[in-house]
């Protein structure tokens, strides 16, 4: 994530409403990718001639999203909120707090994904190739829902997250009973773009035989092996080829699991990069040179955690094979922006 300031010259952050020094209130536009004062008389704003912004209706009406639309298109949703099809129902409070967790890391998911340029529209707008979000409940957390188990996934340009994800206390508890070392909410949400971005690259024929190479075949049994995993748990050895145990249950959840990883890498290393702590990272290089880079950077990230007693930040290894898998996700991403360029 790139760094933000108020035009008094205090720092921002992707999620700041308002500037804690002069009290401006601000929001993210997601046109020029710079967080813009609601009504003030920015000289620098490339869209001052559009005139001043707004929030989006769901930051006005509910305080949960903090993304601009321009003011004389008062009451709409921003771009971002424009990717959701369902939302809980908000005559609960803890409803609105969860929605809110979850606007959060959907933001920066999207910013990921318009910063590296990938094709991305809400399935509003292109039904047969947009992308949807249904942030939904089950009869675990309400009763009076129809479904009484709503898992997290993707499915035909939608991804599912269950709004007890969006619930520390339910999530921890899931991460426990799953014995898994990482679970969050921005991780879910990357690992399903990367199905939503798969179909893609498995039409392309030369990164179809490539993902086979490294993944394997996509087209394997995929409730058989799932429930294999869950039945058996994973492979003795999976750490020496897998970034996770989830990623050794099938060759699209390996495939997910590797573009979560690698767009957890970019993110965190333009973060670091943005606060001056590393060169920022070239993703035209080799890979080797930013898979180095990550490998420093999260040790540091781990000791610093440690250090105030807090679990590691990145509790993953990358070895060689994985290495291969992530370089692969940089090249499908670049070939993807490619494609969306010239088509
Ligand atoms: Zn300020
Ligand atoms: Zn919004
Ligand atoms: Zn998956």
């Amino acid at each position: 994530m790139r760094r933000f300031w108020c035009d008094c010259g205090h720092p921002l952050f992707f999620e700041s409403t308002s500037c804690n020094n002069c009290g401006a209130q601000v929001g993210y536009d997601p046109r020029s990718g710079d967080m813009l004062p609601l009504r003030g008389n920015r000289t620098s704003s490339l869209f001052q001639a559009q005139g001043d912004f707004d929030w989006c209706a769901n930051g006005q009406n509910h305080a949960v999203c903090n993304w601009l639309v321009p003011a004389d298109q008062k009451g709409n949703l921003c771009e971002g909120c424009r990717f959701n099809r369902t939302i809980p129902w908000l005559g609960k409070e803890e409803n609105i707090q969860r929605w809110k967790g979850f606007e959060v890391a959907k933001k920066r998911l999207l910013y990921t994904l318009t910063s590296l340029q990938l094709p991305l529209v809400d399935g509003s707008t292109d039904p047969e190739r947009g992308l949807l979000f249904d942030f939904i409940e089950d009869q675990r957390s309400n009763p009076v829902m129809l479904e009484s188990f709503v898992s997290t996934g993707y499915l035909s340009g939608v991804i599912t997250i269950n709004a007890m994800e969006a619930d520390d206390l339910a999530r921890e508890q899931e991460r426990v009973r799953m014995n898994e070392s990482y679970r969050t909410l921005l991780g879910h949400l990357r690992h399903e773009s990367g199905h939503f971005f798969q179909a893609y690259v498995l039409h392309d024929e030369a990164l179809n035989s490539e993902f086979r190479r490294l993944f394997g075949d996509p087209d394997t049994d995929y409730q058989a092996a799932l429930q294999r995993h869950y039945d058996l748990g994973p492979a003795e050895g999976w750490s020496n080829y897998y970034i996770s145990s989830y990623a050794s249950a099938h060759p699209v959840e390996d495939w997910a699991e590797c573009w979560s990883h690698y767009l957890h890498m970019i993110d965190t290393l333009e973060t670091a990069a943005a606060y001056r702590m590393i060169e920022s990272p070239d993703l035209q290089r080799d890979f080797r040179s930013i898979a180095n880079q990550w490998r420093n950077l999260s040790v540091v990230m781990n000791e610093l955690n440690r250090s105030i007693g807090l679990a590691d930040a990145y509790p993953f290894v990358i070895n060689e094979w994985v290495e291969q898998k992530l370089a692969f996700v940089g090249r499908s991403i670049e070939e993807l922006c490619l494609k969306s360029r010239y088509s």
